[in-house]
């Protein structure tokens, strides 16, 4: 949308949605643009036709609710999606606000990283969740019904887990992975038993929270993912709870004068000891061999 065009209000954008044969058209605009990505667009008979639509006025009617959000025309006059479009039909094929589907309970033949208990893992309403026997919470993860549909819970727990991660990253870069406004982080203590530091933001702009333990902070991070690969193994391999400097009672030192925050990873004989700002940035890093005998 230009800067001179109207802003719509979300209540009536979300209203233009309010008839199957406007959502039957976004689902159609979206299958032409799997088709055809580069060039993307139907004329109105062709998309009138595809609805099933025979009353060409009435369908005219129901287009044009949806032109401006959700669908816009293109210099030759054919019809497509426009960004919020895609992004609606996007939500519409993951099942986002129509399925539901369950997982679980199943056993992750791991441990819990706090009492040692087995982990077991859930799907339900959109949310993945792996806990002990004990209720202590190992993991938990927001996904849409259609990635668990298809998929074990081990499966899905393996998309979660890479989710998490490009989460970390866009966020540790600043920007909210929901609605790209600027996002700050805070490393910082909690008072929870064997939560000695958590890794956070919140997104001012959209609500969005993020609150993980505080060594997400090095996942994606060159000398940490070194470190795995010289040892042949992966970060992103295995669960991410039972990576050790991931864990939710993984120490932080403060050092300096409360100023600046360590944290170490021991892989092998090696130990990589990075620093970091109380926003969790990675400020430098070094890495100690230990002879073993
Ligand atoms: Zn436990
Ligand atoms: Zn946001």
């Amino acid at each position: 949308m230009s800067a001179d065009e109207e802003a719509i209000e979300p209540a009536t954008a979300f209203a233009a949605l309010g008839d199957p044969i406007r959502v039957a058209v976004l689902e159609t605009l979206a299958d032409d643009r799997r088709s055809d990505p580069d060039e993307p667009g139907l004329a109105f008979s062709e998309l009138r036709k595809r609805v099933g639509v025979r009353d060409s006025g009435r369908f005219r009617y129901h287009l044009e609710k949806l032109r401006g959000p959700f669908v816009e025309q293109t210099d030759d006059g054919s019809y497509r999606l426009t960004y919020a479009g895609s992004e609606v039909a996007t939500a519409i094929v993951a099942g986002t606000y129509t399925e539901r589907a369950t997982l679980g309970p199943t056993d992750l033949d791991s441990d819990c990283e706090l009492c040692g208990a087995g982990a077991v893992g859930r799907y339900d309403d959109g949310v993945l969740s792996v806990r002990c026997a004990n209720d202590h919470r190992l993991f938990v993860w927001s996904l849409p019904p259609n990635a668990a549909s298809g998929a074990t819970l081990r499966e899905l727990v393996r998309t979660a887990t890479l989710d998490l991660y490009q989460t970390v990253e866009t966020i540790r870069a600043g920007t909210c992975p929901d609605c790209y406004a600027s996002v700050e982080t805070r490393l910082e203590p909690t008072d929870g038993a064997g939560q000695p530091y958590r890794f956070r933001a919140r997104c001012e702009a959209c609500g969005s929270t993020l609150d993980v333990p505080a060594g997400c902070c090095l996942v994606g991070h060159p000398e940490v993912e070194a470190l795995y690969r010289r040892h042949g193994r992966s970060i992103r391999d295995g669960y991410w709870w039972e990576l050790e400097f991931a864990r939710a009672d993984a120490p932080v030192e403060r050092v300096d004068g409360d100023e600046t925050l360590r944290m170490s990873v021991g892989v092998g004989d090696e130990t990589l000891r990075a620093t970091l700002d109380d926003r969790g940035r990675v400020t430098a890093t070094d890495v100690e061999s230990v002879e073993r005998e």
